[in-house]
C-alpha cells in the first residue's frame, strides 16, 4: 500500500467544500487522520456522532474505493442519496437492483468513476465478486454496524461473517470498523472476528448533549401523550415506541383522533405496508410513528426531534439505542418514558415466566431499567453509567431529576394510614383488590363495590378524606417504589404488603418519599441544548417556507428531505437569513455542490418571504 500523505489544511478544506462543515465533532478528526494513514481502526461512536463523515472524508481524499460493508438495503440508499446530492460520486450493489441498472453501475466501477461502494455482506461471497474488487483498486474496507458480526450483540447477523476471508484475499488493505453498539465482550470480539491488526480504537464519549431525558409519573394515559405531543410545535417528528402490535396501534388511533398524523408499525403489518409507512416517516409526510422496536434500525431521519416510550424498555441498552434515534441533526430533541408501575410488575411475572437459562439475565436487565426509573440522580450521568462512562458533571440540565429536582418529605402518618388500608381490605376481603378500591376505601367513596363488600363499615374507610385521589395515588406510587407494597400482575395488579410494608406498619417506621411531579408540558430552551446550538431564536415562519421549499426539491430528487439539507441547516438559514450565495454557504452544512444545486432557490425564498414580511408591516 502506498500512503499518501494528506495534510490538516486539506483535511479541513475538504470538510468544507463537500460537507459544508466548519468543525468536527469529537473523535471525527482523529478517526479521520487514522484512516488516512492506513491503520486498521475500531471506533465507537454514539447514534449520531457522525461515524460516516469518518470513512467518507477519507475517501473523497485519497484514490481507489471505499467499500462499505451496511446491513440495509435502506440505510445503503440514504447513504448513496446523501452522498450523490453533496456531489461525492458513489453507488451501492445489492440484490434489488434490476439488470440494466446494475450493469450501469458496474461498468461504473470498471471505469473507477465512484470514491464508495456501499455492499450487503451477502454479496461478498458471490462467485466472481473478489475478482471484481481486486480489478477495483480498493483503499479500504469499512464495516458499519459492525456488532452485527457478535453473537453477544443484539443484532447478530451471520451473513457479517462473511468479512472475515476478504481479510485474506486482500491481506494489505484496511479495515475500518464503526459501531453505536458495543459493550467491552462484543468490542473484543468484533476486533477479534474481523481480525483487526493493532487497530487504532476510538471510543467516543455516548453523551447526546442534545437528547433530554425524562420519566413522566404522571398517570399514564392516552390523553397524556396526546397533550405531551399537542403541547410541541406541530412540525416536530416523532417516534413512540409502544410494547406490543396492539399498544401501537392503539395510539395511532388515539393521536390520530386528537388530529395529530400518526402511523402504527409493527411485524404484524406486511412488509409492504412497513415499507410505505416507513418512507411517510421519513419524508416528513407523517409526523409520528407508533412502533414496536422492530422500527428503527435503518432509520437516518435526522429531524426526529422526541422519542417516546410507552412501555417497560426490554433493557437500559435497548432504551438507549432507541431514544438516540431522536436529534441526530444535534438540535434538541426529548426524549420521555410514560411510566406506569402496573407495567414494571408486569414484566417482572413475564420475567419469571422465562426458562431457566434466561432468567438471570433478564431479572437483571429490568433491575437496572427500574433502577433508572425509580432514580432521583441526573438520568444522562446514569445513562452514561450504564455504557462504563463517567459523566463529568453532576447535573446535567437536561433531564427531569436535574431540570426539577424533587424534594423529599416525611409521609409516616399517610403512608401507615394506607398500608392499614390495604391490610384492612384485604383482611376484610380475603382476596385482594387494586389500588384504586383501596383509595375509593381511604376518601370515604360512594360505589357500588364499596356497597356490596360493606367497605364502608371498615376503620380505615374514610380516614384519607382530606387529601384527593392523586396525592394518594402519588403515594401508592412510592410505597410500591419503596417495596413496601407490592402488586401482583397475575392477579389484576392486585395490592398487598410486603415484609418490609407489614414491619413498617407495625414498627412505626418513619417513611420519607418524593414530591409528586407537577404535570408539565414539554420544555423548551435548556441551558446544555443551547450548547448544542438550537436553541436561539429562529424565524419560524421562514423555516416553514424552507421547510416547504426542502421537501419539494426532495420529491423533485426522490430522496429523504433531510438529505437536501437537515433541520439545523434550515434553522441556521432562518436565524441568520442570508441574503448572498456566500452567506448562505457560511452556513454549517452547505457545501460548495448543495451551493451550486439549490442556493439559488433557497435565496429566492427568503427574499420573497423577507418581502411580504416587509410589506405587512409597512
Ligand atoms: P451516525 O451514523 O454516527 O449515527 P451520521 O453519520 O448519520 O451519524 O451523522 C449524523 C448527523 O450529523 C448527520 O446529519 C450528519 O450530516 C451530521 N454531521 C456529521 N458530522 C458533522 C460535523 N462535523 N458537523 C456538523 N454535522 C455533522
Ligand atoms: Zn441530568
Amino acid at each position: 500500500m502506498t500512503l499518501m500523505v494528506v495534510q490538516t489544511a486539506e483535511v479541513r478544506e475538504a470538510l468544507e467544500r463537500w460537507f459544508g462543515f466548519h468543525t468536527f465533532r469529537p473523535s471525527q478528526e482523529a478517526i479521520v487522520r487514522d484512516v488516512l494513514d492506513g491503520r486498521d481502526v475500531f471506533a465507537l461512536l454514539p447514534t449520531g456522532g457522525g461515524k460516516s463523515l469518518c470513512y467518507q472524508l477519507p475517501a473523497v481524499l485519497t484514490p481507489g474505493l471505499t467499500v462499505v460493508i451496511s446491513p440495509l438495503i435502506a440505510l445503503m440508499k440514504d447513504q448513496v442519496d446523501a452522498l450523490d446530492t453533496a456531489g461525492v460520486p458513489a453507488t451501492a450493489l445489492n440484490s434489488s437492483l434490476a439488470w440494466p441498472e446494475l450493469r450501469r453501475r458496474l461498468d461504473g466501477l470498471e471505469r473507477g468513476d465512484y470514491k464508495l461502494l456501499y455492499v450487503a455482506p451477502e454479496r461478498l461471497t458471490l462467485p466472481g465478486f473478489s475478482d471484481d474488487l481486486e480489478r477495483w483498486n480498493v483503499a479500504r474496507f469499512v464495516v458499519d454496524e459492525a456488532h452485527c458480526i457478535s453473537e453477544w450483540g443484539h443484532d447478530f447477523r451471520p451473513e457479517y461473517r462473511r468479512i472475515a476471508p476478504l481479510r485474506e484475499r486482500f491481506p494489505t488493505v484496511p479495515f475500518c470498523a464503526f459501531t453505536a453498539t458495543a459493550t467491552a465482550r462484543v468490542r473484543d470480539d468484533v476486533v477479534a472476528q474481523l481480525g483487526l491488526r493493532r487497530p487504532a480504537v476510538h471510543v467516543a464519549s455516548f453523551d447526546r448533549a442534545n437528547l433530554g431525558y425524562r420519566v413522566v409519573h404522571a398517570p399514564r394515559t392516552a390523553d397524556a401523550l396526546v397533550k405531551w405531543i399537542a403541547a410541541r410545535p406541530d412540525d416536530e417528528a416523532g417516534i413512540v415506541y409502544a410494547g406490543s402490535r396492539a399498544n401501537s396501534d392503539k395510539l395511532a388511533d388515539v393521536l390520530n383522533a386528537a388530529g395529530i398524523p400518526a402511523l402504527a408499525y409493527h411485524a404484524g403489518l406486511d412488509s409492504a405496508t412497513r415499507a410505505r409507512r416507513q418512507e411517510a416517516f421519513i419524508r416528513d409526510d407523517v409526523r409520528v410513528m407508533c412502533a414496536t422496536i422492530a422500527f428503527g434500525m435503518g432509520i437516518d431521519k435526522s429531524n426526529v426531534r422526541f422519542v417516546v416510550h410507552w412501555d417497560v424498555p426490554r433493557s437500559l441498552e435497548g432504551y438507549y439505542q432507541e431514544t438516540g434515534r431522536a436529534g441526530r441533526d444535534g438540535l434538541p430533541a426529548e426524549c420521555a418514558w410514560f411510566f406506569a408501575y402496573g407495567d414494571i410488575a408486569r414484566v417482572e411475572r413475564f420475567v419469571e415466566e422465562k426458562p431457566e437459562g434466561e432468567r438471570a439475565a433478564a431479572r437483571e436487565q429490568l433491575e437496572r431499567v427500574k433502577r433508572y426509573a425509580y432514580s432521583n440522580e441526573c438520568r444522562r450521568r446514569e445513562l452514561l453509567a450504564y455504557f462504563g462512562e463517567t459523566y463529568p458533571h453532576e447535573h446535567c440540565g437536561n433531564c427531569d431529576n436535574c431540570v426539577q429536582p424533587r424534594a423529599s418529605f416525611d409521609a409516616t402518618l399517610d403512608a401507615q394510614k394506607l398500608l392499614s388500608c390495604v391490610y384492612r381490605v384485604r383482611e376484610a376481603h380475603g382476596y385482594g383488590v387494586g389500588i384504586a378500591h383501596v383509595i375509593d376505601v381511604l376518601v370515604g367513596a360512594k360505589t357500588e363495590k364499596i356497597d356490596r363488600w360493606f367497605h364502608d363499615r371498615l376503620s380505615t374507610y374514610g380516614i384519607g378524606k382530606d387529601r384527593d385521589r392523586r396525592t394518594w395515588r402519588h403515594l401508592a406510587d412510592e410505597l410500591l417504589r419503596l417495596g413496601l407494597l407490592e402488586q401482583d400482575a397475575a392477579r389484576h395488579n392486585v395490592v398487598s404488603l410486603t415484609d418490609a410494608g407489614k414491619r413498617a406498619l407495625a414498627q412505626r417506621t418513619p417513611i420519607t418519599v418524593r414530591e409528586a411531579v407537577a404535570q408539565a408540558p414539554a420544555r423548551r430552551g435548556r441551558t446544555v441544548a443551547a450548547a448544542a446550538g438550537g436553541d436561539e431564536a429562529y424565524d419560524r415562519e421562514l423555516f416553514a417556507v424552507l421547510r416547504a421549499l426542502r421537501r419539494e426539491i426532495a420529491a423533485e430528487r426522490d430522496v429523504p428531505p433531510y438529505v437536501v439539507f437537515s433541520d439545523a441547516v434550515l434553522r441556521a438559514m432562518a436565524r441568520e437569513v442570508p441574503r448572498t450565495p456566500a452567506q448562505l454557504r457560511s452556513i454549517s452544512g452547505v457545501g460548495e455542490k448543495k451551493l451550486a444545486d439549490f442556493g439559488t432557490r433557497f435565496l429566492e425564498a427568503i427574499a420573497v418571504l423577507r418581502q411580504a414580511q416587509d410589506d405587512t408591516v409597512h
